[in-house]
């Protein structure tokens, strides 16, 4: 029977953040391909899993060893490939062995767990309801402002990954093509140093110029073109009382503050209705 691939996630920083399952495959498949084997070796330590490296996998060698890592499958080898960091192929090696062995029809298994992007953005208090993820930022300073420039009608939130030595250029970047967006920067997720900035791109400009605060490593998220916020609690308020006042039914309400003021429904039913229970006298 042919061998299985294993796509697995690793911390991405804190060593907690493995699951239970993700130790259970690395323990016990056959080899292990590894971005870099002395990054992954850290993480392998600390759980006792003593699985042996096949190769590295890093990115300019990786088309290389696929066929080699193809004949392990073929031999009924199990491999468990893993990143220096997350979860791997996303903005690490992967994709083309995943592609070659979809194409051999052979079996690929994911252990989902750490990603920096989806991690930051939950955290990011910017709508995740739709977002991109542009990977990481280009290198030349002329494509990332053009790439900006093209984000100024996007209108979901964009993720980016960054790296210390060009944060500040790229928020100088951003502060001359979008100079009104919140931004949010996402600074060693799950490390002892986390942190998460929160402003315009000149007020994170001059943040994070602050001594130690360029160390690390960064998710950027950008603002979409549309996103009006959540509604100002004044203006909910008033509204409310108006709505109440003239006796409209709670399930009006509930419609008219979502689609006048943009609040989420399941948030309009819970202001309207906490209302009526604060009204209710205590027993
Ligand atoms: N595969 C990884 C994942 O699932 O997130 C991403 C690998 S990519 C080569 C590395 C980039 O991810 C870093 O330059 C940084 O932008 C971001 N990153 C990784 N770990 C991070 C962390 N702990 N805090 C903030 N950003 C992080």
């Amino acid at each position: 029977m042919s061998g299985i691939l294993y796509l697995v996630a690793t911390p991405i920083g804190n060593l907690g953040d493995i699951t239970h399952r993700a130790i259970e495959i690395l323990s016990s498949v056959d080899f292990i391909l590894a971005e870099d084997t002395r990054t992954s070796l850290r993480v392998l330590k600390h759980y006792g899993i003593a699985t042996p490296f096949f190769s590295s996998v890093y990115q300019g060698a990786e088309r290389q060893r696929i066929p080699s890592i193809l004949a392990l499958l073929e031999d009924g080898k199990n491999l468990a490939l893993v990143s220096d960091a997350g979860t791997p192929l996303v903005s690490d090696p992967g994709f083309p062995l995943v592609r070659a062995a979809i194409d051999a029809g052979y079996r690929i298994v994911p252990i989902p767990g750490p990603c920096a992007a989806v991690t930051g953005l939950i955290a990011s208090g910017l709508p995740l309801d739709r977002f991109r993820f542009e990977g990481s930022l280009p290198r030349g300073l002329g494509e990332r402002q053009s790439l900006f420039a093209s984000l100024e009608s996007c209108e979901q939130t964009c993720v980016f990954y960054e790296s210390s030595h060009r944060i500040l250029d790229t928020l100088q970047a951003l502060a001359e093509s979008l100079p009104d967006r919140r931004v949010v920067i996402a600074r060693e997720l799950t490390k002892l140093h986390e942190e998460f900035l929160r402003g315009n791109p000149a007020q994170l400009h001059s943040q994070l110029s602050e001594a130690d605060r360029v160390r690390g490593e960064f998710v950027l998220i950008l603002e979409g073109s549309d996103a009006d916020g959540p509604a100002e609690q004044g203006a909910v308020d008033q509204l409310l009382a108006a709505l109440k006042a003239e006796g409209v039914p709670n399930k009006s309400i509930v419609r008219i503050l979502s689609q006048t003021l943009g609040l989420p429904r399941n948030e309009a039913y819970r202001v309207v209705h906490s209302q009526d229970d604060s009204d209710r006298p205590s027993p």
